[in-house]
């Protein structure tokens, strides 16, 4: 697909070029629509591609009753630059086996595109941190590229975020304040990158926590005026306790939570992604889990298909803010909702 833009972009020049160079006179009206003929070309292209990798899914999980996973979150290293409190993850590195290596990042994209997932989300610690040798996180990120439907990073922000990702969420817990009391310090530092980046699809991730469930709305209100922020998801704090605090809503909180970002997303101020339909249901998490359509990779190489907190915790659904599985999994259940909150965040641009 880049490839053709880049072929458009390549016409458009040699076109001019030749013009110069030949003093032949290619009416710009001609040029121009050659360039654009081209990219809408791709864009039908991208399209068409796009719907029929996930028609083929939906046929394949629904039709045929395959359990596939959709999305992979892929942990590719435990090694991180802050040392947010609310994060088991950063403890962990110096575990052995905390850091994947390129060749065995390429076996397991390998694996994944054999079970059949359509997307992969990176994440760690810190992802864009990780190298192997001559390889940095851009090369994996352009590899999984050539590999899957859609890949995205989930980053702190304290790094450039001009990866190669078609998605890329900034966690952001709360306002200055807040977030820096939870994360490192480290919230001028990630507005900044958010400011100065040209990523096309910057998205907030925000985990509500007992000790920022009041920022909601005044972190909306910082961010409903940056150019560069395309909406905001939301998921749930979970104690996996593993030496982290926990900051677990108490039942009240989470519906009050829950109320909160409904109102937000009427509001219209910060597009919020989550569905409503997903968010009502995570008040008692009173949602059929279809687990099998997310598949877990730890920097180890270790990859299995289910739960997120198999390995890595006690599964409670009872207190699960796993909103993404959540919403997949209504997806499945074909809810229009669910459906369309997956269109609007993987296929929007
Ligand atoms: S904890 Fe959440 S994702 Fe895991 S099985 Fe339970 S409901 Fe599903």
């Amino acid at each position: 697909m880049m490839c053709l833009f880049i072929a458009s972009e390549k016409l458009h020049q040699s076109l001019k070029a030749l013009q110069y160079h030949t003093r032949i006179c290619i009416p710009e009206f001609f040029v121009s629509w050659i360039y654009y003929t081209i990219q809408a070309i791709t864009r039908i292209r991208e399209t068409m591609l796009n719907s029929t990798s996930i028609l083929s899914y939906g046929l394949q999980t629904l039709l045929l009753r395959r359990q596939m996973p959709l999305l992979a979150s892929f942990k590719v290293t435990y090694h991180c630059n802050l040392r947010c409190t609310g994060c088991p993850y950063h403890r962990r590195a110096r575990e052995p086996g905390a850091k994947m290596s390129w060749q065995q990042a390429l076996e397991v994209l390998s694996r994944l595109e054999r079970l059949g997932c359509r997307i992969v989300i990176f994440e760690g610690g810190e992802p864009l941190l990780w190298t192997d040798g001559n390889h940095d996180f851009s090369d994996l990120a352009e590899k999984a590229r050539t590999m899957f439907l859609k890949v995205g990073v989930t980053t702190n922000g304290t790094i450039s975020l001009d990866v190669p990702t078609d998605l890329l969420w900034v966690s952001l817990d709360g306002a200055r304040d807040q977030h820096n009391r939870s994360r490192d310090i480290s919230f001028d530092r990630a507005l900044q990158h958010i400011k100065s980046s040209t990523h096309r699809c910057i998205y907030i991730h925000y985990t509500v926590n007992r000790e920022n469930i009041d920022d909601i709305p005044v972190l909306a209100g910082v961010l409903a005026s940056e150019a560069n922020i395309r909406g905001i998801t939301f998921q749930f704090f979970y104690p996996y306790n593993q030496g982290e605090l926990d900051l677990a809503l108490r039942p009240a909180e989470r519906e009050q939570a829950v109320r909160t970002i409904l109102k937000l997303k009427r509001s219209g101020k910060l597009p919020v992604l989550n569905s409503s339909a997903s968010l009502k249901r995570m008040i008692k998490n009173t949602w059929r889990c279809r687990s099998w359509t997310l598949a877990n990779v730890d920097p180890d190489g270790s990859l299995w298909t289910g739960c997120y907190l198999q390995q890595r915790g006690e599964i409670r659904c009872r207190h699960c803010g796993f909103t993404p599985v959540a919403e997949a999994s209504l997806a499945l259940g074909l809810h229009p909702g669910a459906l369309l909150a997956g269109r609007r965040i993987f296929f929007a641009n």
